[in-house]
């Protein structure tokens, strides 16, 4: 349950409108001004920068990954 993936050869240098939507501070741009995900813990899965993101480059998933039963 949380951010999963931000498509690099989709985003749109120096846009930045994931990283002001993120209420939880979870994202950056990088050297070439794309988005990545820096701290992935913070993430709260409002699914804003997905909402925000101009070319859907950004993938959130509320998926949750079941632990493996002991036996
Ligand atoms: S889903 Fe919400 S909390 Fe998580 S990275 Fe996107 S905007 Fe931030
Ligand atoms: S909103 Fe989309 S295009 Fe803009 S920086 Fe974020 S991932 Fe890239």
């Amino acid at each position: 349950m949380t951010i999963k993936k931000i498509d690099r050869k989709l985003c749109i240098a120096h846009c930045g409108i994931c990283m002001e939507s993120c209420p939880c501070d979870v994202l950056r741009l990088d050297e070439e001004g794309k988005a990545y995900i820096a701290y992935v813990e913070d993430c709260h899965t409002c699914f804003l920068c997905e909402d925000d993101c101009p070319v859907k480059a950004v993938t959130v998933s509320a998926e949750v990954i079941g632990t493996p039963l002991p036996y």
